[in-house]
């Protein structure tokens, strides 16, 4: 039988994995002598080697050329937002005209709002995820008011159903079904951020627009986690951030997409000279004529710095075949971490995150038995030998071992740390 908690196994596995050898593309912290088991790309992703040459680029050119920076190849800045489209519409299934980097995710979400939230008497409500990432709730709540209705009847939390604090497919649908003729928007998120659970996008869509509402999508723990299809899951909007899976640094300028079918859309928008029709904007005219596509929706120039560490990152996700093949990587890496708990760990560790890998992402959210105290105290403890999850009150300590750079060798030593300070 194998022995999954041999070194000789987890270092066989990364061996035969082509993947593995990404890992020396990212500044990986120190720790000690080594480098730390790092397993927080879910909140921010490791540091791509060529990003600082990226923003050496710019500053470079910065200082040679000044304002014929714009103008003047290689990557000007004029349409330099328009170097990371395809990588970004390949990272989230979108056609290129589809998707742009802009602001930030929370922003983003209230410029989407203001177009796709049109809240009528008939037709007021939102329905989301209790539990949702609090500036979702702040931005939908803030919507809801803005128009002048009430968040206490208008926001529908929909409570988890499942024991783990999961949501069923069954709950969702039901929920579309009870608050349907009053639904102006669903807003969901593609993994949720607590309990790692992933959502089927087009089958939320689906509901939600049989219901005749509108379908947006938080990708925030998504995006560069789970090979997403948005097009043909025929969402209507999705907002992202780049910190995250994306590893292109703190802050990073968000991401957005707008479906194909509201390219020329003439609903509301909240306008800036940005998304002025590019043929037409430097005549400095008096109308607003949007760019088709998400473009549309951009207000200003872009800080050039934020997005530099983007095109780095977005090299790596070629590099790699793209999310399918980085999907691969991360079904053997979470479900070997998810193999090691179950067979020694399973005392200690409760796993919060559905069991089925179509319902997950990379992370995997473990509950420590004993509760607070006991579960802060293993987190210090790991966290002191270099092993870095994330803490979640009260009891929850989060890893996610991200397919660019983890390995089955940081998962060995994560668990058997965790066993050490069992024993
Ligand atoms: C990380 C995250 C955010 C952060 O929002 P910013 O506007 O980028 O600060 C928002 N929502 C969710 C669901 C997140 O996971």
């Amino acid at each position: 039988m194998t022995d999954l908690f041999s070194d000789a196994y987890a270092l066989a596995q990364d061996a035969a994995d082509p993947l593995s050898t990404l890992r020396a593309q990212f500044h990986v912290p120190r720790h000690g002598d080594g480098e730390q088991a790092y397993f927080c790309g879910n909140s921010l992703g490791l540091q791509p080697r060529g990003a600082r040459a990226a923003i050496d680029e710019v500053m470079d050119k910065w200082a040679r050329e000044a304002v014929e920076g714009h103008f003047r190849e290689p990557a000007p800045w004029m349409p330099y937002h328009a170097l990371v489209r395809d990588g970004l519409a390949a990272v989230v299934g979108a056609q290129p005209a589809e998707v742009v980097a802009m602001n930030s995710l929370t922003a983003n979400l209230h410029l989407m709002l203001v177009s796709f939230y049109r809240p009528t008497r008939e037709r007021p409500a939102i329905l989301m995820e209790a539990g949702a990432f609090p500036s979702d709730r702040y931005a939908l709540e803030s919507q809801i008011r803005f128009h002048g209705f009430d968040p206490t009847t208008d926001l529908i939390e929909l409570q988890p159903d499942e024991p783990e604090g999961t949501l069923s497919m069954a709950a969702i649908a039901r929920a579309i079904a009870q608050h349907g003729p009053r639904l102006a928007l669903v807003l969901w998120p593609g993994v949720q951020y607590r309990t790692g659970q992933a959502f089927d996008l087009a089958e939320i869509a689906r509901l939600a627009h049989a219901a005749g509402a509108v379908a947006g999508f938080d990708l925030a723990h998504a995006v560069g986690n789970l090979p997403l299809q948005l097009h043909d899951a025929d969402a209507d909007f999705a907002v992202w951030c780049h910190y995250k899976y994306m590893n292109a640094g703190p802050g990073a300028v968000g991401g957005c997409f707008v479906h194909a079918r509201h390219a020329r859309s003439e609903r509301p928008r909240f306008a800036g000279w940005w998304g002025h029709d590019q043929a037409s904007r430097f005549r400095m005219g008096p109308a607003f004529v949007p760019t088709p596509g998400a473009d549309g929706w951009q207000l200003s120039n872009p800080p050039i710095l934020g997005l530099a560490p983007l095109r780095a990152s977005l090299q790596l996700f070629a590099r790699a075949g793209g999310m399918e093949a980085l999907r691969a990587r991360s079904l053997r890496l979470t479900g070997y971490l998810e193999a090691l708990i179950r067979e020694r760990l399973a005392d200690t560790l409760q796993i919060a995150t559905p069991h089925e890998p179509e319902r997950r992402g990379a992370q995997l959210s473990l509950r420590v038995a004993g509760g607070r105290e006991r579960g802060r105290a293993l987190f210090e403890h790991l966290a002191g030998l270099g092993i870095l999850g994330d803490w979640r009150e009260p009891d929850v300590i989060r890893i996610s071992p991200a397919p660019l750079y983890n390995s089955h060798a940081d998962i060995l030593r994560f668990a058997r740390a965790v066993a050490a300070w069992r024993d």
